[in-house]
């Protein structure tokens, strides 16, 4: 189901399970400002997650609450995920769902990083 990106953030939320070390996840990245990791349900070869690591339900709350140093962290994380996981020179998909409209369904703001295949327009 997705999620009210208007509501206050639920520390008991999957994502911040996965920061506070209490669910497993398969970590390619992380560092002051940002975790990444592998999705549990892939949708392409390469299907990785990057999370701030501050409490953001979703791109509303973090660009307007979120200091210029947690944005530009999270903003230069989501380019090393891809540097590292060569997705730059054939391409990638990069994707943000946000609230109801968008079909989020974790109320931790996180980006979709899709890669190893082609990708054609925009998904319904
Ligand atoms: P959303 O629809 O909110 O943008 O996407 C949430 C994503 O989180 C989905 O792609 C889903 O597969 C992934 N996901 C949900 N629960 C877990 C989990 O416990 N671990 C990992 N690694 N990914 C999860």
């Amino acid at each position: 189901m997705p999620i009210d990106a208007t509501l206050p953030y639920d520390d008991a939320n999957i994502f911040a399970k996965i920061l506070r070390g209490e669910i497993p996840s398969r970590n390619v990245y992380e560092d002051e400002y940002a975790l990444a990791f592998h999705d549990i349900n892939p949708q392409a070869p390469i299907h990785i997650l990057v999370i701030p690591k501050g409490r953001y339900v979703s791109w509303e709350d973090f660009s307007a609450k979120a200091s210029d140093a947690e944005i530009a962290g999270f903003v230069r994380a989501v380019g090393q995920v891809a540097r590292d996981n060569r997705l730059v020179e054939p391409g990638y998909r990069l994707l943000a769902n946000i609230g109801g409209h968008g079909h989020q369904e974790v109320p931790h703001l996180h980006v979709h990083l899709f890669g190893g295949r082609q990708f054609y327009h925009m998904l319904a």
